[in-house]
Order: structure tokens, then sequence, then C-alpha cells
């Protein structure tokens, strides 16, 4: 899925695969690898804060905002992400 960009929509922020984001479990990843869900306690992070100590901008943006590329892609890959957060929401 080479035609996929994952990046902050404010700055532009690429993400690089390190975990920076912290739950409120206290448990450390890199969100965009399991879309979203924390793997600890299973909590859904619907939007997502982009990483100023990384070199972001530290603002909030809606998870799916972080996705560019092709139109159509792009498209199947969020109807699959909130596909994914429907099903965990049934719990
Ligand atoms: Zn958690
Ligand atoms: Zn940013």
């Amino acid at each position: 899925m080479s035609d996929i960009h994952i990046r902050c929509p404010k700055c532009k922020w690429e993400p690089d695969g390190k975990p920076y984001w912290q739950c409120t479990c206290g448990n450390y990843w890199d969100t965009f690898s399991t879309a979203g869900r924390c793997p600890q306690c299973g909590k859904i992070w619907k939007d997502t804060q982009c990483i100023s100590t990384a070199g972001g901008c530290a603002a909030w943006s809606p998870h799916l905002d972080w996705y560019d590329g092709l139109d159509e892609i792009i498209q199947r890959l969020k109807e699959e992400i909130e596909e994914r957060w429907h099903q965990e929401v049934r719990i």
C-alpha cells in the first residue's frame, strides 16, 4: 500500500513507526500500527495527537484524517478501519 501516506493533516509531520502515543492505561505504542486501538486495554482513540517532541505540531486531529493518498484506496482503508471500530465497540 505504497500509495498511502500517513501524516498530520495540519503540519504534514509523518510518524516514523515509533511508539509515541500513550494510552490512559499507561501503555505506549504506535497508534497507526493498530488503527488507533490500544493493544493493551483495547481503548479506541478516534483522535490522534501530533507529536511535538518528534517535530510535529501537537494538535489533535481525527485519526482518519491522517491517512492521505489516492482517493479510492484511502476511502476503502477508512471504511475498513471504521468497520473494525464498530466491531470493537460491540463487546
Ligand atoms: Zn490502553
Ligand atoms: Zn502536526
